[in-house]
């Protein structure tokens, strides 16, 4: 079964995968974490026009740009995940 892709989530997805929580941690990554190789920092004026994939391991990257200089920004997003997430993740997969 081909249901390992990766799946760019739209804004529902997104809103329905994370739980209250797990969308503190990915606002706290969003903002404090991504890196950008022009500015050679965290992104100093955080990261825009972003969008969330789910990987192939389930895992959630964001695939923005910086808002200071535009420059393209992935990061991996560690959130902790728990069953209830396993179980969206499953409906969205089945969704397609
Ligand atoms: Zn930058």
């Amino acid at each position: 079964m081909p249901q390992d892709e990766e799946i760019e989530l739209s804004g529902l997805q997104f809103e329905n995968l994370l739980n209250k929580e797990q969308k503190e941690a990915f606002n706290y990554l969003l903002n404090h974490t991504v890196f950008c190789p022009s500015c050679s920092n965290i992104c100093p004026d955080g990261v825009m026009d972003y969008k969330t994939v789910l990987t192939d391991a389930d895992e959630v990257l964001m695939k923005g740009k910086c808002a200071k200089c535009g420059s393209g920004v992935t990061r991996l997003m560690l959130i902790e995940e728990d069953i209830a997430f396993a179980d969206r993740v499953k409906a969205i997969r089945s969704n397609r």
